[in-house]
Formats: C-alpha cells, sequence, structure tokens
C-alpha cells in the first residue's frame, strides 16, 4: 500500500480523536457532542479552530490554553494519537474493506469507554448497548456471520455474568459491575466467542499485570480495584489487530 492512504487515514484518526475527546467529556455529564464548540475548562474561553489541530495545536502552544494560560491534560494528544495510530492499524489489519471504517469505529468507542471508565467507574449504556445494536445491524459487512455475533453476544454477557456471580457467591463481595457485562457482550458481537474468551484471558493476564504494582504502590487490596473495563477493551483489540498470531503461537508450542 503507498504511504499516502495509511497517512491519510492517520490525519483522519487524529481529527475524530478530537472529537473522542469531546465525547469522552461530556456523555458522562449527558450533554451534547455536537454542541456547543469546545471552551477551555478553566476561563471558558472558546477555542478557535487554528488552535484546535489536533496534536501540532497542543505542540504550538505548549500545551497551555492561549487565553489564560491553563495547563491542558496531556490526555487530549494522547488520545488523538491513539486515534491516529487505531485508524492506520484497522487499515493494516483490514485493506480497504467495508470492515476498515466499521472496525475503526468499534476501536474509538473502546477508546471512549477506556476514559470514561478510568474516570468515572462507568461504562455508559449508550457505546455498549448501542455499539451491540450498530454491530448487529453491521455483521453483514463483518468477517463473521450473524450466528457468530450472537454466540459472542450471548457468551460475552452471559460468561461474565457467572464470573460476576462466582465471585460474589465465593468471597461475598461484588468484583465487577454490570457495565463490564454490557461491554463484553457488545465486544463479542464484534469478534465472536473466540474473540470473547481471549479478551476475557487476556483482559484478566493484563489487569492483574497492572494490578499488582497498583495494590503495592497504594497499599490497597485487590477489590478496592482498577476499573475492568479498560483491560477487557484492550484485549478485545489485540484479538482483533493480532489473535491469530498469538492463537498459532499457543497451539505452537502445545504441538
Ligand atoms: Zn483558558
Amino acid at each position: 500500500m503507498r504511504a499516502f492512504v495509511p497517512l491519510t487515514a492517520f490525519i483522519f484518526g487524529l481529527f475524530i480523536g478530537s472529537f473522542l475527546n469531546v465525547c469522552i467529556h461530556r456523555i458522562p455529564l449527558n450533554e451534547s457532542i455536537v454542541f456547543p464548540a469546545s471552551r477551555c475548562p478553566k476561563c471558558r474561553s472558546k477555542i478557535k479552530p487554528w488552535d484546535n489541530i489536533p496534536v501540532v495545536s497542543y505542540l504550538i502552544l505548549r500545551g497551555r490554553c492561549r487565553n489564560c494560560g491553563e495547563q491542558i491534560s496531556l490526555r487530549y494528544p494522547a488520545v488523538e494519537l491513539l486515534s491516529g495510530l487505531l485508524a492506520v492499524a484497522m487499515l493494516y489489519r483490514f485493506g480497504l474493506t467495508p470492515s476498515f471504517p466499521i472496525y475503526y469505529l468499534w476501536a474509538c468507542a473502546l477508546l471512549v469507554i477506556t476514559f470514561i471508565d478510568i474516570d468515572y467507574q462507568i461504562i455508559p449504556d449508550s457505546l455498549s448497548i448501542g455499539g451491540a445494536i450498530v454491530g448487529l445491524v453491521l455483521v453483514w459487512w463483518m468477517p463473521l456471520s450473524y450466528r457468530d455475533a450472537l454466540i459472542g453476544l450471548g457468551l460475552g454477557a452471559g460468561l461474565l455474568l457467572v464470573v460476576i456471580y462466582g465471585y460474589y457467591f465465593l468471597t461475598g463481595r461484588q468484583g465487577m459491575g454490570g457495565g463490564d457485562v454490557k461491554l463484553l457482550g457488545m465486544i463479542g458481537v464484534f469478534t465472536g466467542w473466540q474473540g470473547v474468551l481471549f479478551t476475557i484471558f487476556m483482559g484478566s493476564l493484563l489487569g492483574t499485570m497492572a494490578g499488582i504494582p497498583w495494590v503495592l504502590l497504594k497499599k490497597k487490596n485487590m477489590q478496592a480495584a482498577i476499573p475492568f473495563g479498560p483491560f477487557l477493551a484492550l484485549g478485545a483489540l489485540i484479538y482483533v489487530l493480532w489473535g491469530d498470531l498469538f492463537i498459532n503461537w499457543y497451539f505452537g508450542i502445545l504441538r
């Protein structure tokens, strides 16, 4: 593929990332994601279009509001950059097929879910249930059958419910929330049951790896916990991008 196509995807992804920042900020507050224009959180001055160029404006303004000099979180350019990289990654994974925009949008939803879950420990239904419905409508253009998508949905939501109730039954504590159940169901629509199993495995592995230093540093117990949604999102993305590699490697070892 010529450099032009991935470069276009990357720049397009940066601008989408700018919109994702708005979503992360406003969806939990139930604000419109379209109006009004973005404002500085401190001085409320409107951000001019030329100061709103993804990543570039942040570098030029050295991470400060042009009007009041308030420091702007590094998260804004980070989300834009991640969005751009995900666009390129999905392009390489699916080529110029309908699956490319579909799975890129899905990755964007996971990105928004990740940061909202980090901030508020919630996963909005509009993204999880909404995403599952959109996914079911679009299955025709995705590399899996309706049957696989529905099994993925049922297994994703069902399996995690079993885990949550099992954990509650054994320990009397609630480890994960209903938001995670809906999220894994939504992931299942896009990955099928194989992806659900991989996502639970990879998400738990990553969550545990991240959880150990967290517990050591903060001296909290494991269940005063980190949100699980971001790890499910990351596990699902790894499955879609490199799942084949992992599975081949794993079964290669067993042979
Ligand atoms: Zn300001």
